[in-house]
């Protein structure tokens, strides 16, 4: 099965601070025979390594923290990831919890408290709302367990 995932998962320094989020459990997939494609939606969405942080507004704008407007890249970048998807033909992707590209029902709340709230980051949303199963690193046991 090709599926999508975060790059940081495979030890791609591509967070916005340069580090990864390597995950051994999404390496496991690639053993136990399926073709992982790697995406980073800020990346794609032309943003660079470092970066500031940025986090979804209840206005639906991305703002750094510094209080930069960086919605249209996060756009671009969730555009792109979608194409990606479907261009290998992924029905899954396994995404980073709580991005605000990644996220899939948990992200921060834009008041960079480290506050939680209800909501998915732009890119997950984009590829849910055209039937790919998402998911985080959080939930992949329970699926692989139910799949
Ligand atoms: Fe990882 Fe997604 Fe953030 Fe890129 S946008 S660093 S893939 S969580």
């Amino acid at each position: 099965m090709n599926i999508l995932v975060s790059h940081c998962f495979l030890g791609e320094p591509c967070r916005y601070d340069g580090a990864s989020r390597l995950d051994r459990q999404i390496i496991e997939l690639h053993r136990a025979g399926h073709n992982l494609i790697p995406v980073c939606p800020e990346l794609l969405g032309g943003l660079d390594v470092p970066r500031s942080p940025a986090e979804l507004q209840p206005d639906g704008r991305v703002l750094t923290q510094d209080g930069q407007d960086v919605t249209e890249e996060y756009l671009t970048g969730a555009r792109r990831v979608l194409e990606i998807a479907q261009e290998n033909g992924c029905t899954v992707a396994i995404l980073k919890a709580r991005s605000p590209s990644c996220g899939s029902g948990e992200i921060y709340d834009g008041t960079f408290t480290r506050t939680l709230t209800r909501g998915w980051g732009l890119a997950a949303r984009l590829l849910e709302q055209a039937g790919i199963g998402v998911m985080d690193e959080e939930h992949l046991q329970a699926w692989l367990y139910n799949s």
